[in-house]
């Protein structure tokens, strides 16, 4: 708990003269409660359990129901907190309550006080009456009327910045007083959801509202059968020239939305349903026929590198909101604007029941669509601008988290401060991110972005300021400069690939020195427990960043062999801290991944690596330190060959230099290019001793690579014994023999041809992601 002394903005509320309290209610008075709270005796009733299968309608009027309860309790347990005063919650007027104040909840207070002023099509609507007659908290729902209590407890200065204690800012007064007034209100937003947090989190934070349907559906849902699907070879998608039962449909065909919506008429008559989502099921692939295509309105989507297929997506849920909607007028229909159907439509309107929600998979993370030097970012500011001209409302799905890499430091501040105010203004009503137990990582901008998701119209500004002096107290100043340090690495740097592949420009050991200080300053400063707790955990998100460092460098400079030790280490220090924060959702423990959504990503992306470097620095010697310089050029011809690339002769010395530990293909300024790009290298080795074998090492890389010795095409082996002349393997290591191409006293050439076939890399990178090495049998 921190105290109001440190906080003059609020302290108002509570230290006025008595000459102005004509225009405030006093709920406690030198630590004696003026007030009670009277509540209906329903809302008390200990947690129901409803029957399997009971409808989703009553399972949600009874978590809400729990949820106003929890709501009253925690309002006279903050009181209480706030003041030293216990609140009693009755659910009649009790005999000895006469000279104290009802604060009246729900019910009782409706009657007393009557409905909001305002209506919510959601019930949302909720109103705070406080008077010489005492407080009213009600809404049209229990849910809204959760929210008037903690509009209460939000006015006297009550703050939760982070899920479990560690989150907790309340003021201290023995005398608590509030403003006098009669408020109705909706929230800015209709849906307000994060995925990770615990209900009371959740609750005080007003998150909750609509839950709209967007999710992967379509197809999924058995909305159209299997003997339909095999009576009608043409509802089904063409892909590679073939119609077949293949989990697409053909949306140009209009018999195909004419059954769906059947089918869904037909469920809704069962099962009413304020939503349903028309989103087809994940991936990129999608119908090929011509009339499908005819449909497409020739906008080039350059994430994409293909037409965007937003049109003929949009007519066919279009088709399907209309004949529907004749039946269910009300029902709205979510749908993901999501890979190649992401940019907003340039012909079709969209039917009013329809709400996209916008979920920008392939877009870069590391900046704000304000980011001139950023063009993937303000390629989704058009986006989110053009939608927002389709509709009234718009959902958004931001990524809470940096891709593949979600333990980085990663405070979204400049992004959350300028993209918010942006996204609000052009119509997004529904804030549903996808987001991670990574509060360590994220903490300023998803505070932002949970606080501006209730009050829209707020200043970030304002916002954050609040956030770092309130939370952090005395530490406050070096934990700002520490959050800025890294919000402004991830802005300066115009790098775009998602992971860690270019965390090494991003985060260089002078920059790490720098954050290192500033942490160690911010410990110094806390002056309650409460406070350095709030500073250790950023300060045990850094030592495990430091960890993460200290491999990418060893792996960098050719310093193999603890790796794999130091790789584990780092593995295991995120599942004791994972434990350790668990209350405060940080570090990325979740029930489906043994080894947290970090680690997972770890292993995937850098610990086979590090394994394979370790092992091999143990049982050979390696001739060469790490080889990462490059020149390097791209082929979008794919004539490389033929002009003569891979021999070693060729004059490369007005190609481009590159460190392949360092740049990555976004960095290089090929975000989207999908095509050729050639490596070359000269490296001068130590003899031999005759009888010892000789390997190439490649650490890491995407796409597919074929290499050259001196000149000589090298053949690699794949997991199936199978001899080919091109590596695919993302991110796993290799080795290759090249004994026999050996020149120990002369200059060796090297050379790789990197080739990123998909049509889609959501990462930015491409090539070769870390240090080549070469090595002998000892
Ligand atoms: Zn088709
Ligand atoms: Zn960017």
């Amino acid at each position: 708990m921190i105290s109001l002394r440190l906080f003059p903005a609020i302290a108002f509320c509570f230290l006025l003269s008595p000459l102005a309290r004509g225009a405030e209610i006093t709920l406690v008075r030198d630590g004696v409660a003026q007030v009670f709270i009277q509540v209906a005796p329903r809302v008390l009733e200990p947690d129901r359990k409803l029957a399997a299968g009971a409808p989703a309608a009553d399972t949600e009027a009874e978590h809400e129901r729990q949820r106003l309860r929890e709501s009253t309790r925690d309002l006279a347990r903050c009181l209480e907190k706030i003041s030293g005063a216990p609140i009693q919650i009755v659910t009649n007027l009790p005999a000895g309550a006469l000279g104290q104040l009802p604060i009246l909840i729900g019910e009782p207070a409706t009657q007393r006080f009557g409905p909001p002023a305002k209506k919510s099509p959601h019930q949302q609507a909720w109103r705070l009456v406080a008077g010489a007659q005492g407080l009213g908290l009600l809404g049209e729902s229990d849910e809204a009327t959760s929210y008037a209590i903690y509009e209460l407890l939000d006015q006297l200065g009550c703050r939760w910045f982070l899920p479990g204690d560690l989150g907790e800012v309340l003021p201290e007064s023995r005398t608590v007083r509030i403003a006098a007034q009669d408020v109705s209100a909706v929230p800015g937003t209709i849906s307000r959801h994060i995925w990770y947090a615990d209900e009371a989190f959740r609750r005080r934070n007003r998150q909750g509202g609509f839950k709209l349907s967007a999710g992967h559906a379509l197809e999924i849902s058995g909305y159209l059968t299997k003997e339909q699907l095999t009576a009608h070879p043409d509802w089904n998608a063409e892909l590679n020239g073939k119609r077949s039962i293949n989990g697409r449909y053909c949306w140009g065909n209009p018999e195909v939305s004419d059954a769906l919506a059947d089918s869904i008429i037909a469920r809704l008559d069962k099962t009413p349903a304020r939503t349903v989502s028309l989103s087809p099921d994940d991936g990129a692939h999608f119908c090929e026929c011509a009339r499908c295509r005819a449909l497409d309105a020739g906008d080039w989507d350059e994430s994409m590198n293909r037409f965007s297929s937003t049109d003929r997506f949009v007519h066919f849920c279009n088709r399907i909101a209309a004949r529907v909607t004749k039946k269910h007028p009300d029902v709205l229909f979510g749908f993901l604007a999501y890979v190649q159907y992401t940019r907003p439509p340039v012909r079709e309107r969209l039917h009013p029941n329809l709400v996209p929600l916008i979920a920008p998979i392939t877009y870069c993370r590391a900046h704000a669509m304000t980011d001139p030097q950023c063009p993937s970012r303000q390629q989704l500011r058009r986006i989110a601008e053009g939608w927002g001209r389709t509709s009234e409302t718009i959902a958004y799905y931001n990524y809470m988290f940096h891709l593949a890499e979600v333990a980085v430091p990663y405070p979204m501040m400049r992004q959350m401060s300028d993209e918010l105010p942006l996204l609000y203004r052009n119509k997004v009503k529904l804030w549903n991110p996808e987001t991670m137990p990574n509060f360590e990582s994220i903490l300023p901008g998803m505070w932002l972005a949970i606080r501006m998701s209730w009050h829209t119209q707020a200043e970030p500004r304002a916002v954050l300021d609040e956030f770092f002096t309130r939370f952090y107290g005395a530490a406050e100043a070096p934990m700002r400069r520490y959050w800025q340090h890294f919000d402004d690495a991830w802005n300066q740097v115009p790098d775009h690939a998602g992971c860690g592949w270019s965390y090494l420009k991003r985060f260089p050991p002078a920059f790490l020195k720098t954050a290192r200080e500033t942490m160690d300053a911010a410990l110094a400063a806390a002056r309650t427990p409460l406070e350095y707790r709030r500073v250790k955990l950023q300060d045990d998100a850094l030592r495990q960043f430091e960890r993460f460092m200290a491999l990418r460098e060893d792996l960098a400079a050719g310093r193999y062999a603890h790796l794999d030790r130091d790789s584990l280490r780092w593995q295991g220090a995120q599942l004791a801290l994972a434990d350790e924060h668990a209350a405060s959702f940080s570090f990325n423990r979740v029930g489906w991944s043994t080894y947290t959504i970090a680690g997972g990503y770890f292993r995937t992306f850098f610990g086979q690596t590090y394994d394979d470097a370790a092992k091999l620095a143990k049982s050979h010697t390696f001739l060469a330190p790490a080889i990462r310089q490059w020149r390097f050029q791209t082929d979008p011809e794919k004539n490389g060959e033929t002009r003569g690339w891979s021999v070693p002769d060729t004059d490369d010395k007005t190609w481009r230099t590159m460190d392949s530990c360092v740049d990555t293909w976004s960095g290089l300024g090929l975000d989207k290019y999908f095509g050729h790009a050639w490596y070359r290298a000269t490296v001068r080795l130590p003899a031999v001793p005759a009888g010892r074998k000789t390997f190439l090492w490649i650490s890491a890389s995407d796409g597919a690579l074929s290499a050259w010795f001196n000149g000589q095409p090298l053949t690699f082996t794949n997991r199936k014994g199978e001899t080919t002349t091109d590596y695919h393997g993302y991110a796993e290591p290799t080795s290759v023999e090249i004994t026999h191409l050996l020149k120990p006293s002369a200059p060796n050439t090297l050379v790789f041809r990197a080739n990123r076939t998909d049509v889609i890399n959501e990462l930015g990178t491409g090539g070769l992601l870390g240090p080549v090495g070469i090595y002998r049998e000892k």
